[in-house]
């Protein structure tokens, strides 16, 4: 962090966002700015050069056609009847030396195109900024654009990590990309902090798995911040100020060493079970986004794991994963858990989540496109490869399979007859499987829910994905932070859904459980208990707490909430009630809340 600002005299200034992850902060930021030029270094497996050195080729083509686009349009369009000043920008597309320093780089070194690009682009940049010429000079603001393009060809925005920036920080950004997120160091990111994104986007799921304190949905924050710039958060609440006033600081430091404080007293509940005062058991188990979380989930007491998402795997290592690579990964997840129970979902790429080369990223509705299962059965022998993985680590006997998106039964049939036709592969094979490995589905789409008396037939569990259940049956969507205001998972059309599809799992004898943020709101526990839920899967920070209002109410109280939930007529009627228990039962809890 070498910039700062010059704004020591000038006033607070106060913003509020949607706080997405827990904790309090006073520290400098670092401002990330959109056209800043980070890119992600990923080392290949040499069955993976040819594919990358095609990766290269069509962005190359790509990056052509958006050019001669350009100046397609600077002719028609605008005043300039003559756009060949880009033509320097194609014949750098044409520079033979620069590609075949590319080729090269991605062959020799085994390293991705975007790393290699951008690593050759600044080599060809510092011998030509060193020459004492106008013409060449000029020159390197062309090259720096055209492999720009090319790296966002190759990659779109996904292309951005912060390993160059030294010491700790409040990172800024108008939105963080998903393998940027994942390639954040909890040591040096102290909290986030982003224009856009909501409770639900990936920014705020990934910051709650790696306990960094964030607020999203602040609109413009990165317009009116600098690089070092000091800031007190609060990302509970969302608050955020810009340069804080001596008793800004105050509060803050009070309000860190209440939390410091309920934190250290919740340690004590690690060993003792989630259970309501008069005897009800829910399961609590942990959200988890990948194997650098096991600590944390074995660390804060959860009873298992009741969501693994597998597509950040699959964003840091490649959509090409190797059967023998996952079936590593999820035989270390499931053997570190055993014999408590991991639930691995297959994965939901698209919507938020973007591989580099998924295609799904250029559709106008990514959420409602080909995301998610759907990819999965359009792409069957990738999706057998991931089952077959999973199946592999669930000879420990503690795995179960879930599928996410599913929209009714057809979708559970087609990928149920292609886990019959995974197991009869390991069976040739001769590679032991849990045998009766159970199989569920997330419920995340009001279709489903509303067929699940139909789907319950097929499957051992249902988790209800509230994330998703709301951005769809309230058509808000659950990354745009214009429409967060209307985002609201206790609002009754969201808990009609959720009871119908709790009563139906419950008739066909089947558990239900949940795994949407939702779960985290310690205010929404006594209504999810009391709706009836057997399951809670939480970020594994939020174990502690939830387990806490688990243990102090009352399950026919509960009961009683939801019912009266159930006759209300607004999601704030909702919260009031879920207010109102906890203040009873957890007074405690409502200062930090
Ligand atoms: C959900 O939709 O509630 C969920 C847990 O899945 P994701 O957030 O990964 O879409
Ligand atoms: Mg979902």
């Amino acid at each position: 962090m070498t910039e700062t600002s010059d704004s020591k005299n000038l006033e607070p200034i106060r913003l509020k966002g949607i706080g997405v992850s827990p904790g309090v902060v006073v520290a400098h930021v670092y401002l990330l700015k959109p056209d800043q030029w980070h890119v992600l270094k990923r080392e290949l497996k040499p069955d993976e050069i040819e594919h990358e050195i095609c990766r290269f080729e069509d962005a190359l083509i790509e990056t052509r056609r958006q050019i001669k686009t350009i100046q397609k349009n600077l002719e028609t369009r605008t005043a300039i009847g003559d756009a060949s000043i880009l033509d320097a920008h194609l014949m750098v597309l044409d520079d033979r030396t620069l590609i075949e320093e590319v080729v090269n780089g991605i062959r020799e070194n085994l390293l991705n195109a975007e790393f290699v690009v951008k690593t050759a682009t600044e080599r060809y940049a510092a011998v030509l900024e060193s020459v004492e010429d106008d013409y060449l000079r000029e020159r390197v603001t062309d090259i720096r654009d055209v492999a720009r393009r090319i790296v966002h060809s190759l990659s779109g925005k996904d292309d951005e990590t912060l390993g160059d920036i030294d010491g700790e920080y409040v990172l800024i950004a108008q939105d963080l990309a998903p393998s940027l997120t994942a390639s954040l160091r909890k040591e040096q990111v102290l909290g986030i902090a982003t224009d856009h994104g909501s409770a639900t986007s990936h920014t705020a799921v990934m910051a709650r798995a790696m306990e960094i304190p964030a607020i999203v949905g602040l609109r413009d924050v990165s317009n009116q911040i600098h690089t070092g710039d000091l800031i007190a958060m609060d990302g509970n609440r969302g608050i955020f100020i810009i340069r804080p006033t001596e008793s800004d600081l105050e509060e803050y430091g009070r309000l860190a060493e209440t939390r410091r404080s309920i934190s250290q007293g919740l340690t004590a509940l690690h060993d003792k079970p989630a259970e309501t005062r008069d005897g009800h058991r829910i399961l609590l188990s942990a959200n988890s986004e990948g194997p650098d979380e096991l600590d944390a989930v074995l660390q804060y007491g959860a009873e298992g794991i009741g969501l693994f998402r597998t597509e950040y795997m699959f964003l840091s290592h490649g959509s090409s994963m190797s059967e023998e690579e996952q079936t590593k990964i999820y035989t270390h997840v499931a053997q570190r858990l055993s014999p408590s129970p991991v639930i691995i979902r297959t994965q939901d790429i698209g919507g938020d989540k973007f591989l580099a080369d998924n295609q799904s990223r250029k559709e106008a509705n990514p959420f409602l496109g080909c995301r998610s299962i759907r990819l999965s059965l359009l792409y069957p022998e990738h999706f057998k490869r991931q089952l077959r993985a999973i199946l592999r680590a669930s000879a420990s006997k503690n795995v179960k399979i879930m599928y996410p998106m599913i929209s009714g039964a057809k979708e559970v049939l087609q990928a149920n007859a292609l886990l019959d036709e995974s197991k009869e592969e390991l069976r040739k094979r001769g590679i032991p499987f849990d045998e009766n490995l159970d199989v569920g589905i997330m419920v995340e789409i009001p279709s489903a829910a509303l067929t699940a008396d139909i789907i319950a037939k097929h499957v051992d569990f249902f988790s209800i994905g509230t994330n998703d259940l709301v951005q769809y049956s309230l058509a808000v969507d659950r990354v745009n932070e214009r429409v967060a205001y209307l985002y609201e998972p206790m609002h009754p059309a969201v808990l009609k859904l959720m009871k119908y599809t709790i009563d139906a799992g419950h008739s066909a004898g089947i558990w239900v459980g949940i795994c949407g943020e939702l779960a985290a709101d310690p205010l929404a526990t006594p209504l999810l208990v009391g709706l009836g839920l057997d399951e809670l899967s939480v970020a594994p920070a939020a174990v502690p707490i939830v387990k806490d209002v688990i243990r102090a109410l009352d399950q026919t109280r509960a009961a009683e909430l939801a019912n009266a939930a159930m006759g209300c007529k607004s999601a704030g009627e909702v919260l009031g009630l879920c207010r109102e228990l906890t203040s009873e039962v957890a007074p405690e809890l409502l200062d930090i809340l």
